[in-house]
């Protein structure tokens, strides 16, 4: 079983406004288990409309719908429905009543526009709004080729939608299958490595219809391993999250570093806090970007001494060489270190265009370098790749590199 989001409204399909909705809707369809296979945005069209409505009917066994159900002339919703379906609009007097008292209790008078949100195509449901005037719409429609395809058109305006969605809505989608059962989730964070390779490490942990299946997403070179359990019990549901976690760290080794929400930053303040040691930062290009993460964590004063934020990128005199950029770079942690008094100094040096003759001219530049009490580790860093995330990139593996070395020293 698998659903379709329909995202409607001339405001998305120009860009004027984000498709948020769909967004939403398909983390509460994943969290229940529902996965989603088509998001479909649309113009205030009534042929547009037809043909995408048409479309998620025969492909998809649950299609939710967002927008397009105002009492203005370009809210298509409730025609599209009732035009696909073969149906006439239909008054329900209860909802019409209900939109009615909403106006009297704002002291105004109903424009008749709004009679038309108390129209529902034959055999519909009416849905309540509890946050607005415009009702739902619920209906099931028997496909030719057999099977059922439930229909659920919501508002548009996120806060109406999410509140219909959660009390009205998602109650009817739940599988017979599904009820009665626990669902429970947990991440699994990775970093240090491409997504295709830890797929290869992973093996058949990721293959598909597994139980609990894993899902695997990258952010900002972090990936992500989304493990969903659905079980009779909340005992049964997480000790099965637990068994392949246990899998996943086996085959990531290393490269595994935290759980659900937690960052790398997160996880060395707690590595140098639980050694009592402490840690001086020096960037050059991240800006004190490495230092303003492990700053944000709580209990990053026991441990953080300070940092030193250069502008602009590495000297020229040192990019021309690789080896004059490690030098350099392995200098700053030095110094960062000695200066602050900090059993770790952590540097980061960046050079957009290296002068090197041995490179080619226009690949970046990048050093990180730790150094302890008594020797400096350095490594050049490949940033090929998204120039957006770059400076997260360099930052998490500078902080990576780090918390290797706190996880060894154990
Ligand atoms: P509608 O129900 O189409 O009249 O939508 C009402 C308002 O909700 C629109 O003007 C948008 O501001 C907002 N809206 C509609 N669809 C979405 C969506 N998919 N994501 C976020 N906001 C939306
Ligand atoms: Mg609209």
């Amino acid at each position: 079983m698998h659903a379709e989001i329909i995202a409607i409204g001339t405001e998305l399909t120009t860009g004027a406004k984000l498709d948020t909705n769909s967004q939403w809707l398909s983390i509460e369809l994943a969290a229940v288990g529902i996965p989603v296979h088509y998001h479909v945005t649309v113009a205030d069209d009534l042929t547009a409309n037809i043909n995408v409505v048409r479309a998620a009917i025969e492909r998809s066994d649950i299609v939710l719908i967002s927008g397009g159900l105002g009492p203005t002339l370009d809210d298509l919703t409730r025609d599209v429905l009732a035009q696909v379906t073969g149906t006439k609009l239909l008054l329900h007097e209860p909802s019409l009543e209900i939109i009615r008292g909403m106006f009297a209790r704002r002291h105004r008078e109903m424009p008749e526009r709004n009679v038309v949100q108390a129209m529902f195509p034959e055999g519909s449901e009416p849905i309540p709004n509890r946050r607005g005037t415009a009702p739902g719409i619920y209906l099931e429609v028997v496909r030719p080729q057999g099977g059922l395809c439930r229909i659920a058109a919501m508002p548009g305006v996120p806060s109406e939608m999410k509140v219909m969605f959660q009390d009205d809505v998602l109650p009817r989608l739940q599988p017979a299958s599904a009820q009665g059962r626990v669902i429970r989730s947990a991440r699994v964070n990775c970093f240090g490595l491409g997504e295709s390779a830890a797929e290869e490490m992973l093996g058949d942990v990721t293959a598909r219809g597994r139980d609990p299946e894993v899902g695997i997403t990258v952010h900002e070179a972090t990936i992500t391993l989304r493990i969903e359990s659905s079980a009779p019990t909340v005992e049964e549901s997480l000790a099965k999250i637990a068994t392949t976690k246990q899998v996943i760290y086996a085959r990531m080794g290393d490269y595994a570093y935290g759980e659900n929400d937690e960052e790398l930053h997160d996880v060395v303040v707690r590595l140098l806090n639980d050694r009592r040691q402490s840690l001086a930062i020096s960037e050059i290009a991240t800006g004190g970007l490495v230092a303003h993460r492990v700053n944000c964590v709580p209990g990053a004063e026991s441990c953080f001494r300070g940092g030193l934020i250069f502008p602009g990128e590495l000297p020229t005199e040192n990019a021309r060489t690789s080896g004059g950029a490690k030098l350099a770079v392995e200098e700053q942690a030095r110094t960062c270190r000695q200066q602050f008094d900090a059993d770790w100094g952590l540097a980061v040096g960046y050079s957009s265009q290296s002068t090197d003759d041995e490179r080619s001219a226009t690949a970046p530049l990048v050093w990180i370098a730790l150094a302890d009490r008594h020797t400096v580790h350095s490594f050049e860093l490949n940033v090929a790749g998204d120039p957006a995330i770059q400076k997260s990139r360099l930052a998490k593996s500078a902080l990576n590199l780090l918390r290797l070395r706190l996880v060894k020293s154990a």
